[in-house]
């Protein structure tokens, strides 16, 4: 199958329509991480993103929707999550809801809960309201690759499996939604993303909680509550090693390991504040953004873990940011392509 990379316009949204509408499937860009889309009511359609993404059959997929009035057909919505989308839609949130029939159980693995979300990147909207359908979409990467953030690392994964990319530039949040769980008594963080724990609070006034696994691994016999916590995501082919502790002591730490691993012949690097590219230089630094703003890190992370393995690294040492705002949905990604291997800097 040929894959078309086409810039979003008229002709491409309508071909993409189509193409969604004959139960095709389109990559599509999000203001999070471009998404591969089907017609979430067509079970046949949503099996095929299965496919191309060798994604396994229990991780479900998030429904896009561009009008609220379309939930009516696909869930039941409580009232609490009225003031959630009013506040947060278009946007990074992923609400999870009581699903309804019309939604097959592919989608949502077999859960009677289904995942909403209403996308704010005006390409996406565009496309949603051109086939007025809802689209079930996850990442459009290969299973286990790091989400892509722009339109050449779909191709990267996805040339020859799908027929359509629509180019929409690089994703600005860049990591994906936050999921949240409503329907299970006190609202739970699964998956920390854009919209944050405190904005969350701040609308709903109330506690809200995180998922266990957000900062460490599932532990044996722990129920994933989210089953894509259960899958290594994002890992590189590379030893990933997160470093903590005070900023010298971080320095040296990077430094002395990074030595350590090219004398042992290992292809190494370090990832590294933007403050610290001066002060790494000769560590091969790789930059991740100011270590003031976690939405800079998160914008350029999943680029700079896709260029790991373009460069065939083998051993990586990361700085690490707070786990708070968005510097958590940071560390939950950093953490999972480290398989949380974390060490204290002294
Ligand atoms: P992706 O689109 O690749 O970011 O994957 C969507 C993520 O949403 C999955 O990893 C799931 O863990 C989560 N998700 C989707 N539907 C549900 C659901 N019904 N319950 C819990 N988590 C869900
Ligand atoms: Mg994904």
């Amino acid at each position: 199958m040929k894959t078309e990379v086409l810039h979003a316009d008229r002709h491409s949204l309508a071909l993409a329509a189509d193409l969604l509408t004959s139960g095709r499937l389109v990559a599509f860009p999000t203001e999070t991480v471009y998404g591969l889309g089907a017609n979430a009511e067509d079970r046949d359609a949503v099996l095929s993103i299965f496919q191309a993404k060798g994604r396994p059959a229990d991780n479900p997929l998030i429904v896009h929707i561009h009008d609220r009035s379309q939930l009516n057909r696909i869930c039941i919505v409580p009232d609490k999550a009225e003031q959630l989308m009013d506040a947060f839609w278009p946007g990074p949130l992923t609400i999870l809801f009581e699903k309804l029939p019309v939604i097959p159980d592919v989608v949502t693995a077999g859960l009677p809960t289904v995942a909403v979300r209403m996308p704010s990147h005006p390409v996406a909207t565009a496309m949603l309201k051109a086939c007025n359908l809802p689209v079930a979409a996850p990442s459009a990467n290969r299973s286990g690759r790091p989400s892509p953030t722009t339109a050449a690392h779909v191709l990267e994964d996805m040339d020859g499996r799908i027929p359509l990319i629509l180019n929409g530039g690089p994703c600005e949040v860049g990591v994906e939604s936050t999921v949240l769980d409503l329907c299970h008594g006190v609202p739970t963080i699964l998956r920390p993303g854009g919209v944050t724990k405190e904005m969350l609070e701040d609308v709903l006034h109330e506690e809200v909680a995180l998922a266990g696994s957000i900062l460490r691994p599932l532990q044996p016999g722990e129920k994933a509550l989210s089953p894509g916590m259960r899958y290594q995501h994002y890992a590189p082919r590379a030893v990933v090693t997160l470093v903590e502790g005070t900023e010298d002591a971080v320095l040296s730490f990077l430094k002395e390991s990074y030595r350590q691993a090219s004398r042992r012949g290992e292809k190494a690097c370090v990832l590294c504040f933007s403050e610290h590219l001066d002060t790494l230089r000769e560590c091969c630094p790789h930059e991740i953004g100011s270590r003031n703003h976690p939405e800079e890190v998160a914008h350029r992370l999943f680029s700079v873990l896709r260029s790991l393995d373009d460069e065939n690294m083998e051993s990586v040492f990361s700085e690490v940011i707070p786990p708070e705002g968005v510097g958590l949905a940071v560390m939950n990604r950093l953490g999972r392509a480290a398989a949380f291997r974390i060490m204290h800097a002294e």
